[in-house]
């Protein structure tokens, strides 16, 4: 019954799209009531519901999803804003130049491998030209991330750029004016600090973020 409901409506978008649209929310066909949105109760059933999603306009042009990898039950869980190109092409988070900062930040600063903790990013496909999300993609996405937060439990939050600590904190003070601080969020500590791609373009904000880092390591302990 399912199946036939989505052969239906992918027959209507399929019309829709020849008559020339991009995007719509014509839901001819209802299947019982409209039931919002079931996320998976494990970390394993929420990936593979992600890798089936298309909740918003991302998956038309995505490669990949990007979920998030790690120990499920890490003290630390990194929050990235959108996955880039490479980790699209590898279907995993924090590859590339990018990454290999994160890695070792985490491993000469922390102390840890980046096996023992949590890495992940707010949004799960990645866009075009690296472009800023737009809000209907957010809202779309954010139910995975409060899910895997959730699941993981972590101790301490960071989320790496502003696009997470904004979504996840829910304020938009600037991340210059609030990185490094130690918030509470819900039952986790959070703190906000730089990307690793941008520390990638302003190197001059490495103290910064190392002073961050410090803060995390204290209270781990
Ligand atoms: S960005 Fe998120 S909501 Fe949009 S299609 Fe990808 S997984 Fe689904």
């Amino acid at each position: 019954m399912k199946n036939l409901y989505n052969a239906l409506q992918l027959k209507q978008l399929y019309q829709l799209k020849n008559l020339g649209y991009c995007y719509t929310s014509a839901n001819p066909f209802s299947y019982e009531e409209q039931k919002p949105l079931q996320l998976a109760d494990t970390l394993d059933e929420l990936k593979k519901q992600a890798k089936k999603c298309h909740l918003c306009s991302l998956s038309t042009g995505r490669n990949r999803v990007v979920f998030g990898e790690g120990n499920p039950n890490a003290d630390i869980m990194f929050i990235g804003d959108i996955p880039m190109e490479i980790e699209e092409s590898e279907g995993r988070p924090f590859l590339g130049r990018g990454g290999e900062m994160l890695t070792l930040m985490i491993e000469k600063v922390l102390g840890l491998l980046r096996e023992e903790v949590y890495i992940t990013n707010f949004i799960k496909c990645h866009t075009l030209n690296n472009q800023e999300p737009k809000e209907v993609e957010i809202q779309s996405c954010k139910g995975y991330i409060f899910k895997e937060i959730e699941l993981v439990n972590p101790k301490i939050i960071v989320t790496l750029g502003e696009l997470s600590y904004w979504h996840i904190y829910g304020d938009k003070i600037a991340l210059k004016d609030i990185r490094g601080s130690l918030l509470r969020y819900k039952t986790h500590s959070l703190i906000p600090t730089y990307h690793p791609n941008f520390l990638l373009k302003n190197p001059s904000f490495k103290n910064d973020v190392f002073e961050d880092l410090k803060k995390i390591k204290a209270n781990l302990l």
